[in-house]
């Protein structure tokens, strides 16, 4: 009996930013999303959903994410697991703040393979210590999205949203305590992925110091090279 072949689907591309905490992977992230048209899955989003959400996992994340410490692995490896398998094949995708350690790196890799994916690009963004900490610590949050630096791009009225007049937050794990915890973190656990990445020859590095525009032109031209 005859029976049709399924169409080919392409496999869509995935990319992984790699980079401190306060590099900017989130806001270039979520740029590149919209112009790529690819999904931007951001764990430290993901993570704040579920907190927000008062659901199971954003409980047991919290104690961790408040600290600066990461969540153990298990629970990223199952998180990340669900949102790749609830994706199009041919969806592409920017994975921002996953993989962190070896062993989700690891199983990042073994979810693809399931799919017939792989990864196909590793952007390591990078900026010097002392910008990343100015960055983090001047960062506010406004409820609608936005995101402001009382020392790059302050509101007109201190702490205040200049679009919807709302309070700004201070995310608990900016305050100084939990970023020095976070940048050794980085340093110890996850900036040893970078060999692993550029061995296989996917890393490209950008320099995470310029403006946003000129960071955005760079992240794109090493996204599509
Ligand atoms: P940043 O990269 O600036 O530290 P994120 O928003 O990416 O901020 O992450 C915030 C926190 O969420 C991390 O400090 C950690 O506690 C938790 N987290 C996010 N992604 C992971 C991950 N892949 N593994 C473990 N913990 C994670």
């Amino acid at each position: 009996m005859h029976r049709e072949e399924a169409p080919s689907r392409e496999q869509g591309p995935v990319v992984v930013l790699l980079g401190s905490p306060g590099v900017g992977k989130g806001t270039q992230g979520v740029r590149l999303g919209r112009e790529l048209g690819w999904a931007h899955l951001s764990t430290g989003d993901l993570l704040r959903e579920a907190r927000s959400a008062g659901a199971p996992l954003g409980k047991a994340a919290q104690e961790y994410m408040d600290v600066g410490r990461l969540v153990p692995d298990e629970l990223m490896v199952a998180l990340l697991s669900e949102k790749l398998a609830a994706m199009p094949e041919e969806q592409g995708v920017i994975l921002d703040g996953f993989p962190r350690t070896e062993a989700q790196a690891s199983a990042l890799d073994d979810a693809l393979d399931k799919a017939g994916r792989r990864v196909g690009r590793v952007v390591l963004l990078d900026a010097p210590e002392p910008v990343l900490v100015k960055r983090i610590s001047g960062r506010r949050l406004s409820p609608s999205g936005r995101v402001y630096n009382v020392h790059y791009d302050p509101p007109h009225r201190d702490g205040i949203c200049d679009d919807t007049g709302e309070p700004l937050l201070h995310r608990s794990d900016d305050r100084p305590d939990a970023v020095r915890t976070r940048l050794a973190v980085y340093r110890e656990t996850t900036a040893p992925l970078v060999g692993r990445y550029e061995q296989r020859g996917l890393l490209v590095h950008v320099d995470g110091q310029g403006a946003i525009d000129e960071v955005h032109g760079a992240l794109l031209a090493a996204v599509k090279a």
